[in-house]
């Protein structure tokens, strides 16, 4: 028999196919291993996920051997009880529960008190001596057995209930007597008579199938397959069956029942944490029918709260519960979330699994654990989950605090962030001038809008998605981000903006939660970032057991250095079109663009030579002996033409030319399809000029640091969007007579590389070629994933959630590299890269050098570094040691 395990009582030995959570679910898998050490785990048996999967192959047929099996099982249970199941003189009852290999939400749960009867009911009166309390769980029993296996609306009985209530005066539940709940008994079954069209069952093998039944259907419910494609959970795994012998919380005084962690799920702090309640059944617990009471002393006292806590009204059976927390911890080697009844002073376990926490919580367990001698470092790096970190990052919305949400976006920058509402950037920069908190509201950003982000501390967009030009660049600045709220509907004349239904205007307060896409009315209280011990020996550790690097795609002093301070070995991506999105430089890139000729070009190249130089230098002195990849022009053209008449004439007084003029060159460069444009490279191969200067400005500032510092930075020169080895071949000749003319002027030299960005399909499959220029790759898999798929970047957002839902990527591709698909592309230029130059170095800018599972993909692609915006840092720190792990 290899479907249904016993456990509990004589049951034969656990196996390890019984302690396998694919096997036996995870609530099965740990009942077993807790009977199987000896502790008070109730008799029961658990049907394996596989009966599940055969009966939905089936149509919803129960394997015919399975009947056989389950009748031997509950001989087990009723001979280790010593009782009958379906004897009028004194009934087992038992509990039927579902528990897959992952906890998911959405399935049946619990029926308790299974087997009650007209007959039986009266035997457990007389077996437990307490009337009340048997018929007491009758009506529970048919409450819950009618809402979860019949499908009758449960509001139907708790009306009735209330009723009852109502007509006696009664107030709590406890007031009701052996004959008032007897006669609710019978309304109850009235109920299920009319909404079934059948009476309630009485037989108490019909009621277990019915349940079994139950759990199985509710594998393939729809909330639970929503939940499993959500959490990217196989539908092929099914879910086990728990059947277990009834113990009772709910006979008297001295019986309880509770909840509790081993340590705080909250803090990580090392002290019990829980709830429980006298007299009770564990739904009471949850349903908040009852409020449930501290479980030690020290909470109580601390909370100021009156009733006494388990710790003082049931001495013993507390001293035996925090033995066996203290046990299970060890067992477990994680803190444990366990659920405990009292039964007439005897302490039984229904169940024990690893508890959820926060990441601040986690983050203490891991590092107290290796203190404690339970765990190893590894072990510990890989108890965080790396995402988790970002709740440390960032300011975090105090979770007490109440929320008026007005809508939800996309989740595009983490933190929290409150301040009034902006309508431009310029009203943005001038309103913070003046000491204001600013929320930066705009249909979508542009870089004209750079100044207004700066100034804000928090940006929302109404449309874009997760790597449009909000969040690319909110994300690098660290400022809390949520884009594509599409119930955001501004009216600029007015100054004013509808979220929903709701008017608000410019001036009103808002807060944005970058972690949900949450949008909220008014200030919500936050919580200040805190990088305490935990965090640095935790990141410690990790940087001892990764192989690969971090670097930090930043191109401000400001996040190179806090990008130092988060752990970068580098910058991974220096993207030099941001450095001029600077208003005061905008202008001088609009003249560059639109000037006709290249003496044109050059007139504005020579303004903005020096700017280039001094950014560089600024980056170098903070990145001071570590590689800086600096990338070359890619400016998606429309990203930089004048649009509005203001702007127009701005630049007509800069240059000279008419506003008509210009417009009609602004005409002419309009693009279509700007992202398959005149970008990238392109740029450089129509225009050597612009890479000229540019690359001039970088070896100017290599010389100008190494000869003040006597530490010479390694600029890495990395050109955009090539497809053909001759572009690149082209462009390196124009970056290394640039530097040989550099060098002789300032007599001196630096050691520098030319590589490239493998961002396009044909550069991947034309690796092997290409390396025979590159001196080293950066995989730009935000490009590549969006010509790859052919699914644009900035519009995708609008139909990609759609996708997900349905399955089609089981996470957003511009989020978590397609591994299967762009991945290939990757693995492939690595390859044939490394054939023609071994030694050449590898890395990836996308956005998704930051994402975990991105991250451990380039691992086993072998790829030299990951680089991510400041604050995905540490993430990609953890993530990468998790990956080499
Ligand atoms: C990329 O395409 O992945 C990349 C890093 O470049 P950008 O996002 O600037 O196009
Ligand atoms: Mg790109």
């Amino acid at each position: 028999n290899d479907t249904v395990f016993t456990f509990g009582g004589d049951a034969p030995h656990t196996n390890a196919r019984q302690k396998d959570k694919t096997v036996t679910g995870g609530k099965g898998a740990n009942l077993a291993e807790m009977a199987s050490i000896g502790l008070p785990v109730p008799p029961g048996f658990t049907i394996a996920t596989e009966e599940c999967l055969k009966y939905l192959e089936h149509g919803g047929e129960f394997a015919p051997a399975l009947r056989k099996e389950i009748e031997q099982a509950l001989t087990h249970v009723e001979r280790t009880v010593g009782k009958g199941f379906g004897d009028a003189a004194d009934p087992l009852l038992v509990s039927v529960r579902s528990g897959a290999a992952i906890s998911m939400p959405g399935m049946m749960d619990t029926v308790l008190n299974l087997g009650l009867n007209d007959a039986t009911v009266e035997g457990l009166a007389q077996a437990s001596g307490d009337e009340r309390f048997a018929w007491d769980s009758y009506r529970r029993f048919i409450q819950m057995y009618s809402d979860v296996v019949l499908g009758i609306d449960h509001g139907l009985f708790e009306e009735a209930l209330e009723i009852t209530k109502e007509d006696n005066g009664f107030y709590a539940d406890t007031e009701l007597s052996a004959d008032d709940w007897k006669t609710l008994v019978a309304e109850y079954k009235q109920i299920v008579s009319d909404e079934h069209d059948a009476p309630f069952p009485q037989d108490p093998t019909e009621q277990l199938w019915g349940a079994i039944r139950a759990v199985f259907d509710s594998w393939d419910s729809e909330r639970a397959k929503v939940y499993r494609r959500l959490n990217n959970i196989p539908h092929d795994m099914g879910t086990a069956v728990n059947v277990q012998a009834m113990v009772f919380g709910n006979m008297g005084d001295t019986s309880a029942t509770g909840v509790a962690f081993t340590r705080d799920p909250s803090t990580g702090e090392k002290a019990y944490y829980g709830e429980w309640l006298v007299n009770a059944q564990g739904e009471d617990v949850v349903a908040g029918i009852r409020t449930p009471q501290y479980l030690t002393r020290a909470a109580r006292e601390n909370a100021g709260a009156k009733p006494l806590s388990m710790e003082e009204a049931m001495p013993e059976a507390y001293a035996e519960l925090a033995h066996l927390f203290d046990l299970l911890e060890r067992h477990y080697t994680d803190m444990q979330d366990i659920e405990f009844t009292v039964q007439q002073g005897k302490l039984w376990l229904l169940q024990t699994r690893n508890g959820k926490r926060t990441a601040k919580a986690a983050l203490k367990l891991a590092v107290d654990m290796v203190g404690e001698g339970l765990i190893d470092e590894k072990t510990a790096i890989l108890r965080v989950d790396p995402m988790a970190l970002d709740q440390l990052l960032h300011p975090t919305l105090d979770p007490d605090a109440p929320r008026d949400v007005l809508t939800t976006g996309l989740p595009a920058s983490p933190g929290a962030a409150s301040g009034k509402i902006v309508l431009d950037a310029d009203t943005a920069e001038l309103w913070s001038n003046r000491g204001e908190k600013v929320i930066l509201v705009r249909v979508e950003t542009s870089p004209e809008d750079i100044h207004g982000m700066h100034a804000a501390t928090g940006i929302l967009t109404a449309r874009g998605g997760m790597t449009s030009h909000a969040a690319v660049v909110a994300r690098g600045m660290g400022r809390p981000c949520v884009s594509g709220a599409s119930q955001v509907s501004i009216a600029r004349e007015g100054r004013t903006l509808t979220i929903g239904d709701r008017e608000l205007k410019e001036g009103d307060t808002i807060t944005i939660d970058g972690a949900n896409g949450q949008v909220m009315a008014g200030e919500v209280a936050t919580i200040e970032p805190e990088l305490d011990g935990d965090f640095g020996v935790l990141m410690e550790w990790a940087d001892k057991h990764r192989r690969m690097r971090v670097r930090t795609n930043a191109e401000t002093e400001n996040d190179c250095r806090m990008a130092r301070q988060f752990g970068a070995e580098g910058i991974g991506l220096c993207r030099t079109e941001h450095m001029f999105f600077d208003a005061s430089r905008i202008s001088l890139v609009r003249q560059m663009i639109l000037a006709d000729d290249e003496q044109g070009r050059r007139a504005a190249l020579d303004q903005l030579l020096p700017e280039q130089r001094s950014d560089f230098v600024k980056i170098f002195e903070v990145m001071v002996g570590l590689p800086c990849t600096i990338r070359l022009l890619d400016p998606p053209l429309h990203e930089f033409l004048p649009h509005g008449d203001a702007e127009f004439e701005e630049l007509a007084n800069a240059t000279g030319f008419s506003v008509d003029q210009l417009r009609r060159r602004a005409g002419e460069l309009h693009e279509f399809n700007p992202m398959l444009g005149h970008r990238g490279c392109r740029l450089g191969i129509t225009y050597p000029e612009i890479y000229e200067v540019q690359a001039r400005a970088i070896f100017e500032a290599a010389c100008q640091v190494a000869k003040a510092s006597g530490e010479a930075p390694v600029p890495e020169v990395m050109i955009p969007l090539v497809a053909t080895r001759r572009e690149l071949e082209l462009i390196k000749e124009v970056v290394d007579r640039a530097a040989q003319s550099v060098f002789e002027e300032a007599g001196c030299s630096v050691e520098y590389l030319v590589g490239t960005m493998i961002e396009l399909p044909r550069a991947a499959l034309m690796a092997g070629e290409i390396a025979e220029v590159g001196e080293f790759f950066s995989f730009g898999t935000n490009d590549l994933t969006q010509t790859t798929l052919g699914v644009s970047r900035d519009d995708a957002a609008r139909f990609l959630t759609t996708y997900v839902d349905k399955g089609i990527f089981a996470r957003d591709p511009f989020v978590s590299l397609d591994v299967d698909g762009v991945g290939q592309l990757v693995s492939l230029a690595a390859e044939r890269g490394r054939a023609t130059r071994p030694d050449i170095k590898l890395g990836i800018c996308g956005e998704h050098g930051g994402d975990p599972a991105s991250i451990a993909f380039c691992e086993k692609t072998g790829l030299d570094y990951v680089s991510a915006s400041p604050y995905r840092v540490p993430i990609a720190r953890l993530a990468a040691a998790q990956a080499s792990l």
